[in-house]
């Protein structure tokens, strides 16, 4: 099998102890988004991180700290997660006979990310509190303690994330003229605008996107310019009132000229559903606040027309059924009988 950590590692903090260890993680697929595109006037591509190993674009980050924390003899890992970082720790832990710890606000968690570190035997804790919460105790504890943090403040988490860009560059032949992300803790879009630098400096793009940044309107901190006590969006893995990574979100911003911008919990719910209805595919409601601020910008008239846009679609689908399960009572139900059923479905 290709390894990610094997196939970039000139580029990564690979060195000749570091363990090349690998679940399949990265290696997505970069869609062009046809219908999405030619509706907004943009050539559209989604990178759908939702075919890693356990379902999101942590799995990149996660299998480099892993490999970096075995390399330094560790026993154990910690995170904070809403549900994401959760399910790729315990994973990997799991996969590498390292034992896993993960602190998530209590109720919060989607069920299917819940389910993952739970089958993957992590010590899950909850907390009467919301992310920033949990990652605030994390923190305090691995300072104290000997077990080593793999969220995203955990550099070699960022450094393993920036491989998503090297892939879209690989494919595109350069680096798309936008990038648009989801923003939660600002990792992702720290490690994107990471990678596009360093595969420029390495002579494999000529150009740099622009970064582009959207955060759910009710956890908007950076946009708002102050952090938010009480976050609530329906997209739960952007749900964060206090980024770790807001000043390096802020940099990514500003030195690729880009913009961070929000997105309502309907913007984001009818992307996710265009996303699914127009494309084929299945993503996550935070996922899909990446598309809602495509849409956003192109009705704002920033496109020419001309442009290469790159979206991330974070995470799968599946592990986030709810909302779409809300509307399960449209499902008709109808006597066993062909005639019922004819008329039913309108032959
Ligand atoms: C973690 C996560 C995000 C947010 O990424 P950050 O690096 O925290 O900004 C967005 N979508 C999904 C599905 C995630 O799991």
């Amino acid at each position: 099998m290709l390894k990610l950590l094997e196939k970039y590692s000139n580029l990564l903090p690979v060195t000749s102890s570091t363990p090349l260890i690998t679940l399949g993680e990265g290696f997505t697929p970069l869609i062009q988004a046809r219908k999405i595109g030619e509706m907004l006037g943009v050539n559209l591509y989604l990178k759908y991180e939702g075919t890693n190993p356990t379902g999101s674009f942590k799995d990149r980050g996660m299998v480099m700290a892993i490999a970096k924390a075995i390399e330094n003899g560790a026993r154990s890992v910690i995170c904070a997660s809403t549900g994401n970082t959760s399910a790729s720790a315990a994973a990997y832990a799991a996969a590498f006979d390292l034992r896993a710890i993960v602190v998530i606000p209590a109720g919060k968690i989607a069920m299917g990310k819940l389910a993952q570190a739970m089958i993957y035997g992590a010590k899950v804790v909850q907390i009467n509190g919301n992310f920033d919460d949990c990652l605030k105790l994390v923190k305090k504890v691995s300072d104290d303690y000997p077990v080593v943090l793999v969220n995203s403040l955990n550099p070699n988490r960022i450094e393993g994330q920036k491989t998503a860009s090297f892939e879209i560059v690989d494919v595109l032949g350069d680096s798309p003229d936008y990038h648009f992300l989801p923003v939660g803790n600002a990792g992702n879009i720290t490690a994107y605008w990471l990678g596009y630098i360093q595969y420029q400096k390495e002579g494999k793009a000529k150009k740099l996107p622009k970064m582009m940044g959207f955060q759910a309107e009710g956890a908007a901190p950076i946009v708002r310019d102050h952090p938010v006590k009480h976050p609530e969006t329906v997209a739960t893995a952007i749900r964060i009132g206090n980024p770790a990574s807001w000043k390096r979100a802020i940099a990514a911003r500003d030195e690729s000229k880009g913009f961070i911008g929000m997105v309502s919990d309907e913007e984001i719910l009818k992307a996710q559903h265009l996303i699914a209805l127009k494309e084929g595919i299945f993503c996550e409601p935070a996922s899909a606040a990446s598309v809602a601020g495509v849409i956003k910008m192109a009705k704002s008239g920033i496109f020419n027309g001309d442009e290469t846009v790159v979206a991330t679609l974070t995470g799968n689908g599946l592990k986030d059924p709810d909302v779409i399960l809300r509307e399960m009572d449209k499902i008709s139900t109808i006597p066993n009988d062909i005639s019922a059923f004819i008329k039913e479905v309108g032959f």
